[in-house]
């Protein structure tokens, strides 16, 4: 970006014979770089990705140099030199300040965002950049063995250690109950000696060595390995579609060990790590590597010292979280990216950037291949992948005998409802239970906005302009379609049957917990969302306690649904279906197609068969019977067609403005004026994109504020990104609106 402005407004540069100048990124919410003098003295210290310190205003700011060159936009002599150097040696390598100005260029956000804010807090405070030191200590002269005393059993049990292990860590020393005053004493003996290293597990120089046979490869598995081997040093997106169970980390395992084998690093990404322990598990059991982890739960310490540690070479493997993706890695030579159509690769707040699409542009700029894996990819994998842009490998049969169950719809039109669940339901849990098992009663809320369906017929409002069903918003007690914004009042009576059993089933996980608990006692009732699992390792207690059987009705979100494996978990209910059929948001369907296909995988894993159960008042809808009788493939398809028939994702790319404030007058006079601006800016200067009318978010208010969306939409990304640029500088300059909160977000996940 910076450079594409650079030399485009060239002239307007002043070019000064023998002065630098720093065009570096601060940590401040302005989409744009700021120059600095570079003293004379420093020209030949400073590079491209090294941080510096530069005034700003009357205090210090810490920046990183984003690039250096003898031209600023400004008057020279109004530009101040920068302070200091903090970073002799880049923090961050030319791939990395690559990839990094992608990020603020393709999601139009502050440089300082993804150059600073990304940054483990140490390194954004200014800190050096060297992991944490450990005391290691060896042996020391032998002529000071012969001073120990020979009752001093503790010492020369010490002594005996070392001879058989060359070095042992103090903090290790310590847990064996060795005490500080011994390890002084036979240090002033000299027997034995401290060096400072940065404590690694394993020798990164030494050559890969596997610490367990690899399995033998079944014929897909063979054959998935064997593309990935060919691509294994060029760029290469690769989707390896694998149903749940059908060994696709064993494919990531072996395809991990070529790459270590070239002396290469191997980024992995997962949704959760709290999810996935065993998957942590099977790498460090596979390689004896130095293996790092990097994701959310670890203090301010640990992630500054994994952080240095990637970015030192110091670690073959590194197993993240979405923000690992931009962690700086020497020689990395592939990424694998598995669950890859999770939403938690969206960053949700902040920096709205999506994990795998940054993956797949890191892959590019470095050309190497990334693994994209999944049992249910994202529509625009597969999309990718059928444009052949991707190379689609596909995994179809279970490496373990046991077959998923099929999931039942169960119709619920008529029937006798208690806190959103059927008659016919309770008498299935009760079996359930009776027979010793474990219940998952799976309620999903994320992002979907109820419709108002008639209890007795199914009946579904629907507006005649776009064919969409109305989303029913209950603070204007309103109906309202997504796609034109026509309002509708509720209706008191099914236009279809007449009846007066209009519903919108917007049961609660409290509610339920507490219907569930009174009808079945003797159960122990577990809630697993986000709000119940918001503390540290409050997450992997629960999955513990579940495992040891210490409940027995499970009430879950979406967190439930991947990576786990209950054995004793023989029923999953899934409530409201329907919501997603009628959500407001097109991707709703696919996620809750993804989810029944996930939960479904889970349930047949043990030994005891399981049972899906679907409730809702649709049972003859398409899709349903889709995914039932044919499988996720045909849902991909029929989904895909739909998406293009309506003009929407991944066959339009759009961006998504947010706005709100306390007062309502307040937001909608923010959209009215943003509408009057930029749309005739759209009309003249970029005719592919197209401004959606402002709509109410799904959720209209929100902590006291109320929320507006604007969507922009484009078959041209390149125009949609341009518009998007221009629409935020006139954002940042439309005033009178100091208590408007915006923002902007690239390729929206949720509409919401
Ligand atoms: P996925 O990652 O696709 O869900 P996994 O790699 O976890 O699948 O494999 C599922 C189970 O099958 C694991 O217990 C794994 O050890 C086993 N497995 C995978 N590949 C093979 C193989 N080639 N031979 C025998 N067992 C295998
Ligand atoms: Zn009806
Ligand atoms: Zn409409």
């Amino acid at each position: 970006m910076v450079k594409a402005d650079n030399d485009k407004l060239a002239h307007h540069f002043f070019s000064c014979a023998h002065m630098l100048f720093a065009h570096v990124a601060v940590a401040v919410p302005l989409r744009r770089l700021f120059d600095y003098k570079i003293p004379e003295a420093l020209e030949s210290s400073l590079s491209i990705g090294s941080r510096v310190e530069v005034p700003w205003g009357r205090q210090k700011q810490i920046a990183v140099v984003v690039n250096i060159s003898d031209k600023t936009e400004f008057s020279a002599d109004k530009i101040k030199p920068l302070s200091r150097i903090i970073d002799h040696i880049p923090l961050l390598d030319p791939a990395m300040v690559a990839l990094k100005n992608w990020v603020a260029q393709y999601y139009v956000c502050p440089p300082g965002e993804v150059f600073i804010n990304l940054l483990p807090k140490k390194l954004k405070t200014g800190e050096i950049a060297k992991p944490e030191m450990e005391t290691y200590w060896q042996l020391g002269d032998e002529s000071a063995f012969s001073q120990i005393s020979k009752r001093a059993k503790k010492q020369l049990s010490l002594i005996e250690e070392l001879k058989q292990t060359a070095e042992i860590a103090d903090s290790r020393l310590k847990q064996q109950g060795y005490a500080q005053a011994l390890i002084k004493k036979l240090s002033e003996l000299g027997a034995i000696t401290a060096t400072e290293k940065i404590p690694l597990e394993h020798d990164v120089k030494a050559p890969v060595s596997l610490a367990e046979t690899p399995l033998t490869l079944n014929d897909e598995q063979v054959i998935a390995l064997e593309q990935i081997n060919q691509h294994l040093s060029t760029f290469k997106p690769i989707l390896l579609e694998g149903v749940t169970g059908s060994g696709k980390t064993e494919v990531y395992l072996q395809a991990i060990e070529q790459v270590l084998k070239q002396g290469k690093q191997v980024l992995v990404l997962v949704p959760e790590i709290g999810l996935t322990p065993q998957t942590l598990g099977r790498f460090r059991n596979r390689f004896n590597t130095e293996i790092l982890t990097l994701h959310s739960e670890l203090n301010d310490t640990e992630r500054h010292n994994a952080w240095l540690k990637a970015k030192l070479g110091l670690a073959q493997i590194i197993i993240g979280t979405r923000s690992s993706v931009l962690v700086p890695m020497p020689s990395l030579g592939m990424i694998i990216l598995d669950e890859e159509h999770d939403i938690s690769y969206k960053q949700q707040d902040g920096l709205r950037y999506n994990a795998r699409d940054i993956a797949v542009k890191r892959a590019h700029l470095q050309s190497i291949p990334v693994i994209l894996g999944s049992a249910t990819p994202s529509l625009e994998t597969v999309n990718n992948a059928n444009q052949n842009r991707y190379l689609k490998l596909k995994l179809t049969k279970r490496a373990q005998k046991t077959a998923p169950p099929v999931p039942e719809l169960l119709d619920i039109k008529h029937q006798p409802m208690q806190a959103g669940l059927a008659y016919g339901v309770l008498q299935c849990i009760e079996q359930h239970l009776n027979a010793g098992n474990q219940v998952l009663i799976f309620l999903n809320r994320r992002g979907f906005s109820p419709a108002l369906i008639c209890h007795e017929c199914g009946w579904v409002s629907e507006c005649q302009r776009c064919d969409n069903h109305y989303t029913y918003h209950k603070s204007i007690n309103q109906l309202q379609c997504h796609h034109c914004g026509d309002i509708q009042a509720v209706p008191m009576q099914c236009h279809d049957c007449g009846s007066t059993q209009i519903v919108d089933w917007g049961v609660g996980t409290e509610q339920l917990e507490s219907f569930l608990s009174e009808r079945f006692p003797e159960a122990n009732t577990l809630r697993i969302d986000r709000d119940s699992t918001r503390r540290k390792g409050e997450l992997e207690r629960k999955l513990e306690a579940i495992n040891k059987g210490e409940h027995q009705l499970l009430i879950g979100t979406q967190m439930l649904a991947k990576g786990h494996h209950f054995p004793n978990l023989t029923l999953t209910v899934v409530m409201n279906l329907d919501h997603a059929l009628y959500s407001a948001d097109f991707r709703a369907l696919e996620r809750m197609m993804q989810l029944l296909v996930q939960v479904s995988g889970r349930a047949g894993r043990g030994e005891k068969k399981g049972q899906v159960l679907l409730q809702t008042h649709n049972p003859e809808h398409e899709l349903l019977q889709t995914i039932i009788k044919k499988g996720y493939a045909d849902v991909q398809n029929y989904l895909l067609d739909e998406r293009n028939a309506m003009k929407l994702p991944p066959f339009q790319s759009w961006a998504l403005l947010r706005v709100e404030a306390l007062q309502l007058e307040t937001v909608l006079a923010f959209c009215q004026q943003t509408s009057n601006t930029f749309n005739p800016y759209l009309q003249s200067h970029y005719q592919k994109v197209v401004a959606i009318p402002a709509m109410p978010a799904p959720q209209e208010k929100r902590a006291g504020r109320y929320r507006y969306l604007m969507v922009f939409e484009s078959n041209h990304r390149g125009h949609l990104n341009a518009a998007m640029q221009h629409l935020t500088q006139l954002l940042e300059a439309q005033k009178g609106y100091s208590t408007v909160r915006w923002t902007l977000d690239i390729d929206p996940q949720e509409l919401n």
